[in-house]
């Protein structure tokens, strides 16, 4: 999963329609400064994209977590995840991360929570799902590891929102 250091189009100075350049404005009826097109009037919105991922759950109540092998943090612990794609629901895009980067099939998915800040703009959408194999590694990825719940490294996980959503479920499962 990516945790996203900073929104694409952030810096964006020129209109994607017209070409020409954007000011900063606060547009008619709105409250927000944004940068918008004097020419052609479109508005630059900024919006955060949503990562959907799933936390695995195998039959002895083990979860299984992936070793990133990709910046940024590289080497430290997620569960799988990543951005949404047009077109797909946020369960669709949890199962096919998962697929992805732990070549594991899960089922009944259940929502464990949204975990969202401010700054670059972070939702994470995040299901339990019970796992239908054991996986391995596969994109973005080094290693597949199952962890009892007292064994997961806190201190070792790649995001904040890894971390929320972690404490999340451990509380949820009464853990
Ligand atoms: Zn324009």
């Amino acid at each position: 999963m990516n945790g996203g250091s900073s929104h694409p189009h952030a810096f964006s100075r020129f209109c994607m329609h017209c070409g020409q350049r954007l000011t900063s404005a606060i547009p008619e009826g709105a409250t927000k400064r944004r940068m918008v097109c004097l020419d052609c009037g479109f508005i630059h919105y900024l919006n955060p994209r949503p990562v959907a991922g799933t936390i695995p759950v195998r039959g002895d109540g083990h979860i299984l977590l992936v070793r990133r092998n990709i910046e940024p943090r590289s080497g430290y612990w997620v569960f799988p995840g990543g951005y949404m794609d047009v077109g797909e629901t946020a369960e669709e895009a949890a199962l096919r991360e998962t697929l992805e980067e732990a070549r594991l099939e899960v089922g009944s998915l259940e929502l464990i929570g949204v975990f969202t800040r401010t700054g670059p703009g972070v939702v994470v959408i995040v299901y339990e799902g019970v796992a239908l194999g054991e996986g391995e590694a596969g994109d973005e990825t080094s290693e597949v590891r199952w962890f009892a719940p007292h064994e997961i490294p806190w201190s070792e996980l790649a995001f904040d929102s890894t971390e929320w959503a972690l404490r999340a479920w451990a509380a949820k499962r009464g853990l």
